[in-house]
């Protein structure tokens, strides 16, 4: 069997035509268009890439960006002090603060300073509690983008089996969340998972969110499974690979995620589709 594609670049650019339609319609009755506030803090080489993309991703999309780029050693209160601004500030209605934040910057205290109801990254905890009982709201950005590419490619997901292998608070917790509140049987599997190969070679999905490449075999894979590799990891050529051997898992799959061009476009677009809806929901109406 040789997979098929999921092409997260064509499926992301349905999604940020459909946004950028919305926003068109908005300012074309006067209304204002979102406004996303970024915050980057330092000049970590990778950061700086993803914080560009979605910078253009918003001017592309109609979303206004207001960039914050702090300097390493800004001190936390400082950071607290322009998140309690961007709180107050009516015009922005989305607020995302990249990470990793440097040593001294404790992440946690800097996500539940966001409002919830500008908390487009769905990291606070607001946010992830909505998800548990099933009420999401703003719902994190990769998780959430995984869930339109399977929609995409009529995944069932109600009595279907799922291995998410990773369990940060990020991407494998809420993908794992996510499976569930789609009706799939989710299993997590993370570092201290005795056999994960053996819970992925009986898995209908195989979610890989990790950072490590090549971790996931291709006969790990069950005949016919549809895999997604979340993994982002630069090769000593500076190409990227995901955590999954594609050759050999395509060999096994009905449907695999390349990386670059799978999973990465959907959580951009994900993270417009968020703002758009923060300014829908938010109380922060503005001139
Ligand atoms: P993380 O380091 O916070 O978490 C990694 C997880 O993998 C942990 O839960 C750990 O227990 C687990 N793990 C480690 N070794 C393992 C093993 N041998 N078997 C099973 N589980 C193991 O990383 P993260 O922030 O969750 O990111 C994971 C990957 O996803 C990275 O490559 C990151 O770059 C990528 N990522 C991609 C996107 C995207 O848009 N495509 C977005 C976010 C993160």
């Amino acid at each position: 069997m040789t997979a098929q594609i999921i092409d997260g670049r064509a499926i992301g650019q349905t999604h940020r035509a459909r946004i950028a339609t919305e926003i068109e319609s908005m300012t074309a009755r006067d209304l204002r268009p979102p406004g996303l506030a970024v915050v980057l803090v330092g000049t970590n080489p990778a950061s700086e890439v993803y914080v560009r993309n979605k910078r253009k991703a918003c001017e592309q999309v109609g979303v206004v960006s207001h960039s914050y780029d702090l300097p390493a050693g800004t001190p936390q209160t400082d950071l607290l002090a322009l998140i309690d601004q961007l709180n107050a500030d009516r015009t922005i209605d989305g607020i995302l603060v990249q990470l990793p934040l440097p040593d001294h910057i404790d992440p946690e205290t800097v996500i539940e300073r966001i409002s919830p109801a500008k908390d487009v990254d769905g990291f606070h905890p607001y946010n992830v509690g909505r998800l548990v009982a099933r009420v999401p709201r703003l719902r994190p950005c990769t998780p959430w983008g995984v869930i339109q590419l399977l929609r995409h490619i009529e995944e069932p997901f109600k009595g279907r089996t799922a291995c998410v292998i990773g369990a940060s608070n990020i991407v494998g917790r809420p993908m794992a969340l996510e499976l569930l509140l789609a009706g799939a049987t989710p299993t997590i599997c993370h570092r201290f998972t005795p056999d994960t190969a053996a819970i992925a070679r009986h898995s209908d999905i195989v979610v890989a969110a990790v950072g490590k490449p090549g971790l996931v075999k291709g006969d790990w894979i069950k005949p016919g499974a549809t895999v997604i590799d979340i993994g982002i990891n630069r090769r000593d050529d500076g190409t990227l690979t995901g955590d999954v051997e594609f050759d050999a898992a395509a060999e096994k799959a009905a449907w695999i995620t390349p990386v670059p061009g799978g999973v990465g476009p959907m959580t951009v677009a994900m993270l417009l589709d968020n703002t758009l809806r923060a300014r829908a929901f938010g109380t922060h109406e503005a001139a």
